[in-house]
């Protein structure tokens, strides 16, 4: 199976050219040419661990990796340096099922993909004999950076260089990220929003000069950004995986429909529950949902994609973003893998900050709904299910859960619902303990929350946290949103 581009079918590659280019030539990410289905019944995945289940839903889409390479990428990246034995796990609370991907490295679902990416993409750098050393170029809402960076972190023949809004992320994300440890790592600030760092990682992408300067030096770029399908195929995995597991634990029948919420940023994650069901996982909607940036909810509504809206920092900065760039595959396959639309439509959005979608393409997206949690209403969420059930969620999780509980309630619609949990709750101290103890708390030391927070939650300490407690400051550049390239080119001595 091969992996078209978005903006120009005419150009196809193998999974593992997908992996390595991360983007498209032309700014377009790669699509699988056709939609594979699974070759396991759900009853047979059932009784499969999370490494098995993630062989048949990964070897579906990554068809020129052999059995061998795919499965020492798989073992590599899911073991021991996940907290629980099942690399993922399921809580029910409020009437749902949680399900939890932030047990990794980092405590957020980014590890879920990006403990593997590093080693699907050295595997690809082999396959295709590329000699180049492969520069990691990546914009964070805070999350994908830190994931990242421990992902890559002194891995032969890559370096990671990794931009965050300075004022964009928690002082834990921060933390994370700028005490990041390697040889090959490199964290830099920008005086600006994920949007912008995002922009600009995506120009220097598109940049033929710095290209050429990269390759006189041996480098080359590759994105651990979402728009990688090295980052998208492992997503659709924990899918399947909390299926099956539904399945053995009795709580569905084989076949019978759920309802999949998440708590949208990128579009990445809910991309990944929509391919699942495009291989044959039984689901009813496909639930997105934002926070007060809430973008994707109004197309959802009308039709219309507008980025001209003021940009609100929130309590769940992983999900402060205005262009969610892995909406463009379902605008692609929605216009019925029609490029040359797509194309139009994305160049609409870049002069114009918007675009409409056609009444047909609407109809095609109609497993998707949209919904949005304000900030009262995620600290309310919080609380609520703190109080009934004892159970504590992160921010970007209260967002899914909100939303989650109000389409519920508004459309009847009573279909077995799995919410994407997506950080753990000590990444977001602050918000947490405040929604809690329905107090603001805005000078306290971060680490006096924490450990507030263990208190309230008797959640355990995950090594993340205790990491950070002590470490060493190692990254400091703080640089201006225009100043991106200059930055990389002085990081690589170009
Ligand atoms: C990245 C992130 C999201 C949003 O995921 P997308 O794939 O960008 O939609 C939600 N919650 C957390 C905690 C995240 O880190």
């Amino acid at each position: 199976m091969k992996y078209l581009s978005t903006r120009n079918s005419k150009i196809k590659v193998e999974a593992s050219e997908a992996v390595l280019k991360g983007l498209s030539e032309d700014g377009g990410l790669f699509v699988p040419e056709t939609m594979p289905v699974l070759k396991k019944s759900l009853k047979e995945l059932s009784s499969m661990t999370y490494r098995e289940v993630a062989y048949e839903v990964m070897s579906l889409f990554l068809t020129d990796y052999t059995k061998e390479e795919l499965t020492a990428c798989i073992d590599a990246a899911y073991d021991e340096k996940f907290e629980v034995p099942d690399i993922a796990d399921l809580h029910k609370a409020n009437g749902a099922w949680f399900l939890e991907l932030w047990h990794g490295k980092t405590i957020a679902f980014k590890d879920m993909a990006l403990s593997i990416l590093p080693h699907l993409l050295t595997t690809a750098a082999r396959k295709n004999n590329i000699k180049d050393e492969i520069v990691i170029l990546t914009a964070t809402s805070g999350d994908t950076g830190k994931a990242a960076l421990a992902g890559f972190a002194d891995v032969p023949g890559t370096r990671i260089i990794v931009f965050y809004p300075k004022d964009g992320v928690s002082r834990v994300q921060e933390l994370q990220m700028v005490t990041q440890k390697g040889k090959n790592t490199k964290v830099i600030a920008i005086k600006g929003n994920f949007d912008d760092a995002q922009n600009g990682v995506k120009e220097m992408f598109n940049d033929k000069e710095l290209a050429k300067k990269l390759s006189d030096k041996g480098l080359r770029f590759s994105s651990a950004n979402s728009i990688n399908i090295g980052r998208l195929v492992p997503q659709v995995v924990y899918y399947v995986w909390a299926y099956a597991k539904l399945l053995a634990k009795g709580e569905l029948k084989e076949g019978e429909e759920i309802n999949i919420t998440v708590p949208t940023g990128n579009f990445g994650n809910i991309l990944a529950a929509y391919y699942a069901k495009q291989i044959g996982l039984p689901v009813n909607k496909l639930i997105c949902a934002s926070n007060d940036n809430k973008v994707l909810y109004d197309f959802f509504k009308t039709g219309t994609y507008d980025k001209n809206r003021e940009f609100i920092l929130t309590t769940s900065p992983s999900m402060d973003i205005l262009i969610s760039s892995n909406l463009e595959r379902l605008i692609y396959h929605s216009a019925g893998n029609d490029s040359d639309k797509c194309a139009e439509l994305m160049k609409e959005l870049k002069t114009t900050g918007k675009y409409t979608v056609t009444s047909e393409m609407r109809e095609r997206m109609k497993d998707f709904t949209g919904g949005f949690a304000v900030q009262s209403e995620v600290s309310e969420i919080i609380s609520k299910i703190y109080k009934n059930d004892g159970y504590t969620i992160d921010t970007h999780t209260a967002v899914g859960a909100f939303v989650a509980d109000r389409y519920k309630k508004e459309s009847g619609d009573d279909h077995l619902t799995v919410i994407a949990s997506t950080a753990s709750p000590y990444k977001f101290s602050r918000a947490v303990v405040g929604a809690i103890k329905e107090k603001e708390f805005k000078t306290e030391d971060d680490f006096a929350l924490i450990d507030m927070l263990k208190e309230l939650s008797g959640l355990p300490l995950p090594c993340a946290v205790k990491e950070i407690m002590d470490a060493q400051i190692l990254h400091d550049t703080v640089c201006e949103k225009d100043k991106m390239k200059f930055e990389v080119e002085k990081a690589l001595s170009l």
